[in-house]
């Protein structure tokens, strides 16, 4: 694993630096982090593939805690998520880095930030879980950028919202270890896995990942109580055949059940993608057919209009109970605990109370903190590496 001479200085006196645990030492003298299956393997000053975990006195440490690239209150749709908490706001939020290299990164100015002074925002759990009671919001996420990479931040931040009865919510490519899986998901209330594309080439060339990992992470949350959804992004020529998408549907209904959410979204021209023209609506609608017609009840498609693709359709009478038209909802017919008006069937989903009134609503808000990010947080010394 190559890694990259330190570009700015590590130090643990800096508040926004803490320790963590999943790393251990090698014979060699360098130090592996433990997080994801990157492995990289460090030396004193270096930081890793993600760049804002790092090697300093000794340790693996976290240099982004309290530090956000900016909130900004959205509604849960755009996540996405079409199950949980329907309509509501959610206070979103990311820090800098990204343990994956996609090529095609729809956030590549935040994941593949270099600069640690992007992140101009700081926060500390508490004032953060505060601010999202001020502003209305049902929910925290971790977005812009994978919340594994700052798993102790984001873990704290969901404790204290959990405290205010706030929801967590992880948008993640599911790329983590085992170990800091089952400590990381224990946090959080509701996930959407981004499902790159269903074949190993891809995942290795485009993503520099491997996708058997991501579908262990998807198999260890079917088993939990958090809630997940999936999103599958359509690049014309990469990962459109009606082949690869019909062995994805496959595993999801074998692997998953039939009522996993699917979203399928339009990719734009970005990064070291741009030769790549914008996916035709025509494309998501094809993918969405073929989902349907593998026994998935709920397949959506993204970042376009066509209320046809986004509605929930009851999956007993077959009545449309919830119409979207790109993150709002034109008309709603689910009781409050997500049950059909109709005819009563439950609609796979967390539901607590009458639908949200967000809209779809984008409100930036600069968060106010005067109290050092890495003071109040959970006292994360001495350390205790995993072994
Ligand atoms: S979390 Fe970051 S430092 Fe740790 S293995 Fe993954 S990329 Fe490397």
């Amino acid at each position: 694993m190559a890694t990259e001479p330190a570009a700015d200085l590590l130090s643990l006196d800096d508040p926004f630096t803490v320790p963590t645990a999943y790393w251990h030492a090698l014979p060699d003298g360098r130090i592996q982090c433990d997080v994801c299956p990157r492995a990289c393997r460090l030396r004193e000053g270096q930081r890793g593939l993600c760049f804002v975990r790092g090697r300093i006195d000794d340790q693996i440490v976290l240099a982004s805690y309290g530090r956000s690239s900016g909130f900004c209150v959205d509604p849960v749709e755009k996540k996405p998520l079409n199950h949980f908490l329907p309509g509501s706001s959610v206070l979103s939020f990311g820090t800098a880095g990204c343990n994956l290299g996609c090529r095609f990164c729809q956030n590549w100015d935040i994941s593949k930030s270099r600069e640690i002074d992007t992140l101009t925002s700081a926060a500390s759990p508490d004032a953060l879980a505060e601010a999202a009671v001020r502003l209305g919001c049902r929910s925290v996420a971790f977005t812009y950028n994978d919340p594994v990479i700052f798993m102790e931040y984001a873990m704290d931040v969901a404790d204290a919202c959990r405290d205010r009865g706030i929801k967590a919510i992880a948008v993640s490519a599911g790329y983590i270890n085992p170990e800091p899986r089952v400590e990381f998901y224990q946090h959080m209330d509701a996930a959407n896995i981004d499902l790159k594309a269903f074949t190993d080439v891809f995942y290795e060339k485009i993503t520099f990942s491997r996708l058997p990992v991501v579908l262990e992470t998807l198999e260890y949350l079917r088993g939990t109580d958090v809630w997940f959804e999936i999103t599958t992004l359509l690049i014309p020529g990469h990962n459109d055949s009606d082949e690869e998408i019909a062995q994805e549907c496959d595993w999801l209904v074998s692997h998953l059940g039939p009522d996993v959410p699917l979203h399928f979204s339009a990719f734009h021209p970005d990064f070291k993608m741009r030769d790549v023209p914008r996916t035709p609506p025509a494309t998501l609608s094809r993918a969405r057919r073929i989902a349907l017609d593998h026994g998935l009840r709920y397949v959506y498609t993204g970042n376009v209009h066509d209320p046809d693709g986004q509605t929930t359709v009851c999956p007993s009478c077959s009545a449309p109970v919830v119409v979207r038209d790109w993150y709002v909802i034109g008309s709603y017919e689910l009781t409050d605990t997500g049950h059909c008006v109709h005819c009563g069937a439950p609609v796979p989903g967390r539901y607590d109370g009458p639908v949200g009134g967000w809209g779809s609503r984008r409100l930036p808000v600069r968060l106010q903190d005067p109290t050092p990010a890495g003071a109040g947080a959970h006292d994360r010394r001495p350390l205790a590496p995993a072994s």
